[in-house]
């Protein structure tokens, strides 16, 4: 059976059906008060399997940003689909859809706008009052992006801006910015249902590991078919070089961006599992799969944020809205071919290899 959805309720569903067949133990976090773009139920489902009294756990996320969760729901239906649930002696946790909303209605943020991987603030550290980064550019990431051609220009006077400056200096918007509520990577003001959520989740499913490994998946950085890892550790640490080990990484392949260094990310969904579980073990990453070429992601993310804001009775807001999605989960057979083989086995050697650090 295809393992890829056309919608939030179809990948449930087979996510569902998946963990029951391999008697997985699943928890549904329902979120209340709100409904899915067929006005479906919405929930974060959480599934455990192997012992669960054992001091060694992974975690699996899928869905921090809503319209990349295709790929990964059919990353995690795929695996227990075909490992029939054998966690490898660890307990495995996976979160299927930690922002259903989102998910459902096909955009990375969630009803607030609010950019859960920006959402994640340590407690001593509040959200940036600026971003003047953001600020140079605003003009062109919240233009209308409806036509090609005129995106096309959008990207070329951008691409020279950062030419002229520095791309290091593009790094700090992809930081995120906590000033514009109608931006991208807006961070929020408080911590979303998403960020609670994922907090309870760790407590009532993670409490007794003392060793854990995570992986977020994640589709778009790289280029097309390209598995590109993004280790947020320093690279000269026991974690870094544990992570690095369990993927087969050589010390210099992750986080390979066109401006030479990783963004220094700010409010990271995966840095919660540190802040919840401070006395643990932690090691892990995000991992991408590469979708599409620079133009066509600046357009696809500018096309997000422009339909949720200015272009929501444009005709064309559903083909956009299509056009969004295709660009982070491409519908090319072979590149979803490749998410369905390496995914899963991108996440047998995070077992393997918490079982054995
Ligand atoms: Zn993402």
């Amino acid at each position: 059976m295809d393992s890829f959805s056309e919608s939030y309720a179809e990948a449930r569903g087979k996510f569902l059906a998946a963990c029951t067949e391999v008697g997985a133990r699943v928890t549904s976090y329902p979120r209340d008060g709100l409904s899915g773009e067929a006005g479906e139920p919405l929930a974060t489902d959480v599934a455990c399997l192997g012992p669960e009294a054992s001091a060694r756990a992974a975690i699996v996320i899928c869905g921090t940003h809503g319209s990349e969760a295709f790929s990964a729901s059919a990353i995690l239906t795929r695996w227990l689909q075909s490992r029939d649930g054998n966690a490898q002696g660890v307990r495995l946790v996976l979160v299927h859809a930690i922002n259903p909303w989102a998910f459902s209605h096909r955009t990375r943020t969630d009803e607030n706008n609010v950019d859960i991987n920006r959402n994640f603030l340590a407690a001593d550290v509040g959200p940036a009052s600026e971003n003047p980064a953001y600020d140079a550019v605003v003009h062109l990431l919240h233009a209308d992006p409806s036509n090609a051609a005129g995106a096309l220009e959008l990207h070329r006077t951008y691409r020279a801006y950062f030419e002229a400056h520095g791309w290091a200096l593009e790094g700090e918007i992809w930081q995120g910015q906590w000033h514009r509520p109608e931006g991208l990577m807006y961070g929020g003001q408080a911590p979303s249902w998403s960020n609670v959520t994922f907090r309870r989740i760790l407590r009532e499913h993670l409490s007794r590991a003392t060793t854990i490994g995570f992986l977020d998946w994640h589709t778009g950085i790289g280029q097309f078919g390209e598995i590109v890892h993004l280790i947020f550790d320093a690279p000269e640490g026991m974690e870094h070089r544990a992570a690095a080990g369990w993927w087969g990484l050589a010390a210099k392949e992750d986080g390979a961006f066109k401006t030479g260094a990783k963004p220094k990310y700010r409010g990271l969904l995966c840095q919660a599992i540190r802040q919840e579980r401070p006395d643990a073990r932690i090691a892990g990453g995000v991992i991408e799969f590469g979708t599409a070429d620079d133009y066509q992601i600046f357009r696809g993310d500018l096309i997000d944020r422009w339909l949720r804001f200015e272009g929501r009775d444009h005709p064309d807001a559903r083909a956009l809205r299509d056009a969004h999605v295709d660009i982070c989960c491409p519908r090319d057979i072979s590149w979803r071919r490749l998410v369905e083989t390496r995914g899963p086995t991108l996440m047998d050697q995070l077992l393997a290899g918490v079982a054995e650090w």
